[in-house]
């Protein structure tokens, strides 16, 4: 544990509850229904649960604490709503839940700070403290929905930090999420953002359940992608390429590039056209996304005219293309605007 206390009940998938109970002689029906308390009736404490003995609760309250995270403050747009979270070492974090027609998505984050260090990106100014805890991705979620009263039908992984370097908590975190007993978001209504770790992608390939999988694109060729995405140098589109393929010999699911307009940087109709070259025979479709400028950073947003030149570029060449909508801009909770840093909001 990261802040060297006791472990959170909120981390354990429905086969480690049911492990830790065996391996404390209790029989492994409890499990489901401790899970059961725990994302459908929703208990704060272990002395809410009645179908448990006392003895197997005490015993499991000094093992792990049931502490959920603490919302330091909501900021809610109409199309969106701000939560900052204060952790038990005092770090801060934030998701976003943004209103659609087909329901409500939830964009978290992944890790205290980030170390990828994209040069337009907001969010990755304050370098990787920790990795979140499995709790504190689950908790995120459980937290929203208990504030708003409202369910949460979709979740990114899209926040602060790359979900890919946190590898291992991430697949606990989605197994604990999809479950039926757990949150029962469906594997198809999850999606994880990478800027390109090419041997998590390989890896992902493997894992059971149906996640979408975006990668951070941003660039059509190697010499733009090293100006902007230092990741490039360690994994050039020579190997990010062939691992989103043979993802999708494993998958089949289609992939979704994520390609961000910086104006005079990789916004050209040239671009354009070697973009829809680079994945043109690939299952995929590109989101391109408007630019939010920042004070801190220099790069501009493309003018609406030649974002819409782009698009029609990749539609006459048969690339399958939207524009990503924007939510929550009057409250900062816009595309890499999240900032893990309490201090400077
Ligand atoms: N590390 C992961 C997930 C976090 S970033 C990744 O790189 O995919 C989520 C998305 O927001 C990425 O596509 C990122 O490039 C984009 N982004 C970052 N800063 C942005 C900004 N100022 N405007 C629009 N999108 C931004």
């Amino acid at each position: 544990m990261a802040s060297g206390e006791m472990k959170n009940i909120y981390g354990l998938t429905l086969d480690e509850i049911e492990n830790y109970f065996l391996s404390k002689g209790v029989k492994k029906f409890h499990a489901l229904q401790l899970f059961s308390w725990l994302y459908e009736k929703r208990i704060y404490a272990y002395d809410e649960i009645t179908n448990i003995k006392k003895e197997i609760l005490n015993s499991l309250s000094l093992d792990y604490s049931i502490n959920h995270l603490k919302i330091v403050e909501v900021q809610e747009d109409i199309d969106a709503c701000k939560f900052l979270f204060e952790l038990e070492d005092s770090e801060h974090i934030e998701a976003v839940l943004m209103y659609h027609d087909y329901g409500n998505s939830v964009c978290i984050s992944s890790q205290v700070g980030c170390n990828m260090g994209c040069k337009f990106c907001e969010s990755g100014r304050r370098k990787k403290v920790r990795n979140l805890e499995v709790h504190e991705l689950v908790l995120q979620l459980l937290m929203i929905e208990e504030y708003l009263k409202k369910r949460i039908s979709h979740v990114v992984v899209m926040g602060i930090g790359e979900p890919f370097d946190n590898y291992d908590n991430l697949k606990k975190f989605f197994q604990i999420i999809n479950h039926p007993k757990g949150l029962a978001i469906g594997a198809r209504h999850i999606t994880v953002s990478t800027c390109g770790l090419v041997p998590k992608i390989l890896e992902f390939g493997d894992f059971p359940l149906q996640i979408n999988l975006a990668i951070s694109l941003h660039a059509p060729n190697n010499e733009i992608r090293n100006k902007i995405m230092p990741i490039n140098k360690a994994y050039p589109l020579e190997k990010l390429i062939p691992a989103i393929k043979k993802y999708l010999e494993k998958t089949n699911r289609r992939v979704t590039f994520e390609y961000i307009l910086l104006k005079d940087i990789n916004d050209t109709d040239e671009c354009a056209l070697e973009l829809a070259n680079l994945v043109k025979k690939i299952n995929c479709y590109v989101n391109l996304i408007p630019y939010n400028e920042t004070n801190n950073l220099e790069f501009k947003r493309t003018k609406t005219i030649q974002i819409m030149r782009f698009y029609d570029i990749l539609k006459k060449n048969n690339i399958g293309v939207t524009i990503r909508r924007e939510f929550g801009s009057n409250i900062s909770a816009a595309c890499g605007q999240l900032r893990s840093n309490k201090e400077e909001l």
